[in-house]
């Protein structure tokens, strides 16, 4: 991959047009930045990166290439008793995984400690900082509220040498945490509250993961993202809305610093999933509080346990382009996600059979001991992916679920006097079932088959309405799936207490899946035909494969879709049993 490489160019759905993509051409236009365009992704490594993120990755490194620019990844790593170089090579590997490449440009906010530490000097040397030694809890109060002005702190008129003086014996180490703080000196009056004289740095005595003890005074997100991206050359500074009410301060810094280079901050509306938390806190404490096994279990959000569940990179791009961008908040449907998965895999993912609960079925006029290899499709929708052998036998196992004593209205399966099609395989008639004494649960099918219909096709063309999967009792191989379930009951539990789904993992070790599957690597994808998209999880040992479960077939996206079109086709690979 090159350098400059990123979504424009990574084939798929190209993104629409937007107001952000409509701002970067009028500059590119008007030869602003000389026509260039250099955008970055500015993460804090205090966690796992999510689906939410990955709209800003797809917007940031999307918008650099259409416009033969460039992105950065740059770790906004100014708060060092939150952050981890663990978090680091996760949202490196992440980042690559979807498909981006920064080339060189892989930048740290603590490289330019040095920088950020003599512009401050620069503002108190000019009398626009000063040292507070307000608590943080005074602070807090004298800021005002969004109806009430600030008040001035009683050490706002410290002269510029004792100013000095002060951010220079705090950056030795001569206070405790919390004794001072600098703080720009603006507007205490003004009616956005960032205004309010901020605050620019304070004393953590915290050992940072890249920068060790060597400093013991950090600087604030708001001084050190702007100047970040100057000294970078940023030309487009993308964020999320929440960061609307800063860019004042964001432009305030760089104008008063007369930096030379001023990037452009522009606001859009950050992601949000139906059933989905997407922060990074909340997330860590379902982590820490062990609600899930960790940031990649199959069930988070994270870019990670998407991968682990299955999403591809595709899937992933092709979502972040149809959701699009705007400037007003709204909630996504996951539905949506769901069905950019199967449209992906669908394409792209072998067919194979599997019994999550198997059922022993017996063809009792089949002839014991004979053995016959079927041709299946590997996948019907793209012939060249080729076929393979299923073995066949008298004694197969079928899925619990495909029997019923007494059939609803429109279960068209396994029932006394019914007649199905085993998939690639034959016509049966179930002629009864054997019982559990105790349980009165069905142990054994008995059918009887049409050695005319091979294939699954009836030659005097005899309609059977249920086609069904199965597997061989004798060839199958053991093997574990992992349904999961959304995370949370209700949609996005903001604000109060989140409440967990105890059915979000269902974890089925009895499974049997056709011989092929032994040999299901790690990451390996599958259809399991009629049960939906499966991953093969590193979880898997040597012919004991554990599978989890991507997504159903069941696509609800693709019907609220139909829906408002009035009608249409069924999706593709949408088949309800
Ligand atoms: P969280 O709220 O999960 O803690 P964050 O914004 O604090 O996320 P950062 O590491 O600062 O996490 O995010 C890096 C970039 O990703 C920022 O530019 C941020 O605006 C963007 N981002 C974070 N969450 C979303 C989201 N849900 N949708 C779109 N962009 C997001
Ligand atoms: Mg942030």
């Amino acid at each position: 991959m090159g350098a400059e490489r990123g979504a424009g160019d990574r084939g798929g759905r190209p993104a629409a047009a937007d107001f952000i993509r409509e701002t970067v051409r009028e500059d590119v236009r008007a030869g602003r930045n000389g026509g260039r365009v250099v955008t970055r992704f500015p993460p804090e490594p205090n966690g796992y990166l999510h689906i939410g993120h990955a709209k800003s990755i797809c917007l940031n490194f999307g918008v650099a290439a259409e416009f033969g620019g460039r992105c950065h990844l740059r770790f906004d790593d100014t708060n060092p008793e939150k952050e981890e170089q663990a978090y680091i090579d996760s949202i490196i590997e992440d980042v690559r995984w979807l498909g981006f490449d920064w080339g060189e440009h892989l930048y740290y906010a603590s490289d330019y400690f040095d920088r950020f530490y003599e512009y401050a000097v620069q503002l108190v040397g000019e009398g626009k900082a000063y040292v507070d030694s307000l608590r943080g809890d005074e602070i807090r109060e004298y800021r005002g509220t969004l109806t009430a002005p600030g008040r001035e702190s009683p050490y706002r008129d410290r002269p510029v040498a004792e100013n000095l003086d002060l951010f220079r014996r705090m950056r030795a180490g001569e206070f405790a945490d919390g004794a001072h703080v600098l703080r720009a000196r603006i507007d205490m009056a003004s009616p956005n509250l960032n205004m309010r004289d901020p605050v620019l740095y304070r004393i953590r005595h915290a050992t940072h993961h890249r920068t060790g003890d060597r400093w013991c005074i950090y600087p604030m997100y708001d001084f050190a993202h702007c100047l970040s991206d100057a000294i970078e050359g940023i030309t487009h500074s993308i964020c999320t809305l929440e960061f609307e009410d800063h860019r004042p301060l964001y432009d305030w810094i760089l104008d008063e610093l007369r930096v030379g280079r001023h990037p452009r901050q522009i606001e859009f509306a950050r992601l949000n999933l139906s059933r989905t938390v997407l922060s990074k806190r909340r997330l860590l404490a379902l982590v820490d509080g062990g609600a899930v096994a960790g940031w990649d279990d199959p069930r988070m959000p994270t870019i990670a346990g998407l991968r682990r569940r299955g999403y591809t990179p595709e899937a992933i791009r092709d979502f972040c382009a149809r959701i699009g961008v705007a400037k007003n908040d709204s909630v996504v449907d996951v539905a949506l996600l769901e069905h950019c998965l199967r449209e992906d895999l669908n394409r792209r993912a072998p067919r194979a059979m599997a019994v999550l609960r198997p059922l022993r079925l017996v063809i009792e006029n089949y002839p014991e001991g004979r053995v016959e290899e079927l041709e299946a499709a590997n996948n019907p929708e793209d012939p060249s992916m080729g076929t393979r052998r299923v073995p066949f036998s008298r004694a197969l196992l079928v899925e619990r679920d495909d029997f019923r004593e007494a059939p609803p209205k429109g279960y068209h399966r396994l029932a006394p006097g019914r007649e199905v099609r085993l998939r690639y395989g034959y016509l049966v008639t179930c002629t009864g079932a054997a019982r559990d004494p105790a349980t009165g649960e069905p142990v054994e099918l008995r059918c009887t088959y049409d050695p005319a219909t091979r294939g699954g096709h009836a030659p005097d063309g005899r309609k059977v309405r249920g086609t069904i999967h199965w597997v061989s009792a004798a060839h199958a191989l053991g093997a574990e799936a992992r349904l999961y379930d959304h995370l949370f009951t209700g949609d996005d539990p903001a604000g109060g207490a989140p409440s967990l789904n105890p059915g979000s993992l269902e974890r089925l070790a009895g499974c049997r899946v056709e011989p092929a599957l032994g040999g299901a690597a790690p990451g390996a994808l599958y259809q399991f035909e009629r049960l939906g998209y499966f991953r093969a999880d590193p979880d898997s040992a040597p012919g004991r494969p554990v599978f989890n479960r991507a997504v159903s077939l069941r696509d609800t996206w693709a019907k609220i879709e139909r829906a408002r079109a009035g009608g249409g086709a069924a999706p593709r690979g949408g088949n309800e049993p």
